[in-house]
């Protein structure tokens, strides 16, 4: 054995995924068509899996913005945030997501991941403890582990779990983070952050939401899962990504804490990475504002997020058990899961595969993110891919329930 053996076996993943001539983690879109629509190895495609709630991505005015950073600040900003990466676009963002979530601080990373990594390296230490729910995002995990902190985990949207750990942290409650998500990105469900946060008032611990998913989704202004449970100035940290709803990339932190601007010089994932590019910066800036300036944007994916769930639901597909703009089907084998997969983009639709290790309890699902972009025409492909693919998942061993 040497240091590459173990690659023998990586090697056989892209083998047993590829149903003849697609390998669902290696998909290629050759051409965008639109927020919904793309053209796969010569195929049309139908997106259904993009986490593109907004549908902003092909948004005229977030293009034109853009463009317009091209032009006036260049390709790249070629540094740190540190040092000279610094640009007043990055400061500007970082005002209106404060000023959009009435906190007096926020801080834009790269990346959503970078932005985990980031906050949780910035804020914990060796002697700081971190509570994470199982079913953390791996850029959750990843931060923590990263930053030194002793980490347990507490059973998956359960304050009761969350409690008997904080009960028997004891003093050191008070140095523990917790860290959930709002709506969980592969079942879509949603965590009790009224419960979580009764609970971390009465031991004196943190609470760090990340609302990837639940940003543009939830609340009235879109604010996310926190403010549309009413406990957002509660929540100690808010984090979140710029690659879902606001059709770009890069993330953020914001908090009433002030500890979270003097994190820019003890964060290394803060200060040993470029900043983001102007571009991305502008379109993103424009996509917070059209998101603010459009509720009904908003107010149409949740009708299309109703329409799929009640089709896919007259399939009798056992589905999740919260409504949500994310649906995922279950299925007894991961076999089972990859048959569907395959079918799906035989009949045109994009869907993501889920399988061991990725999913939660060792699972095997389809999941599908609906958006606002998205027609009933669409829609209705959608379910009759899934009716078509059915067929073969069950030939392969039988639909469950998630
Ligand atoms: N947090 C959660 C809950 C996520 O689902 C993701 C990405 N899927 C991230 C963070 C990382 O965000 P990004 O892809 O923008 O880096």
């Amino acid at each position: 054995m040497d240091l590459l053996s173990k690659f023998e076996a990586v090697a056989e993943i892209p083998r047993q995924l590829n149903g003849g001539s697609l390998d669902p983690t290696n998909v290629v879109m050759d051409q965008l068509v639109s927020a919904t629509e793309a053209v796969v190895q010569g195929r049309s495609v139908i997106l259904a899996g993009t986490n593109n709630y907004l549908g902003l991505t092909f948004d005229a005015e977030c293009i034109e913005a853009g463009k317009r950073a091209l032009d006036q600040a260049g390709t790249g900003t070629t540094g740190s945030r540190m040092a000279n990466g610094n640009f007043t676009a990055h400061q500007a963002l970082e005002r209106e997501l404060a000023e959009f979530y009435d906190m007096p601080h926020a801080v834009v990373f790269p990346t959503g991941y970078v932005a985990n990594l980031g906050t949780l390296c910035g804020l914990l230490g060796a002697d700081d403890c971190v509570l994470l729910d199982a079913d953390a995002h791996a850029s959750l995990y990843d931060g923590a582990r990263m930053s030194g902190a002793e980490v347990y985990r507490f059973k998956h949207n359960d304050p009761a779990s969350l409690d008997a750990h904080l009960r028997r942290l004891k003093a050191r409650a008070t140095r523990t983070l917790i860290v959930t998500e709002g709506l969980y990105s592969i079942l879509g469900d949603t965590a009790p952050l009224a419960e979580f946060v009764a609970i971390k008032q009465r031991y004196g611990a943190y609470l760090l939401v990340d609302e990837a998913h639940s940003l543009g989704v939830y609340g009235d202004r879109g604010r996310g899962l926190s403010d549309a449970a009413g406990v957002l100035p509660e929540v100690d940290f808010i984090v979140g990504t710029f690659s879902k709803s606001l059709g770009a990339t890069g993330g953020f932190c914001v908090s009433a804490h002030k500890a979270l601007a003097l994190l820019r010089y003890t964060s290394r994932p803060y200060i040993f990475t470029a900043s983001a590019s102007p571009s991305v910066i502008a379109t993103t800036r424009t996509a917070l504002a059209l998101m603010q300036k459009r509720p009904q944007l908003r107010q149409q994916l949740w009708r299309n997020a109703h329409e799929l769930h009640a089709g896919l639901s007259n399939l009798k597909l056992q589905l999740g058990s919260e409504i949500s703009p994310i649906v995922s089907v279950g299925f007894d084998s991961r076999e089972a899961a990859l048959a569907c997969w395959h079918s799906m983009m035989k009949s045109g639709v994009y869907t993501n595969l889920v399988v061991p290790p990725a999913s939660p309890d060792g699972s095997s699902l389809i999941r599908c993110s609906i958006s606002a972009a998205h027609t009933s025409e669409q829609i209705q492909c959608i379910v009759d891919a899934f009716a078509n693919a059915i067929g073969a998942a069950e030939s392969a061993k039988g639909a469950a329930s998630v």
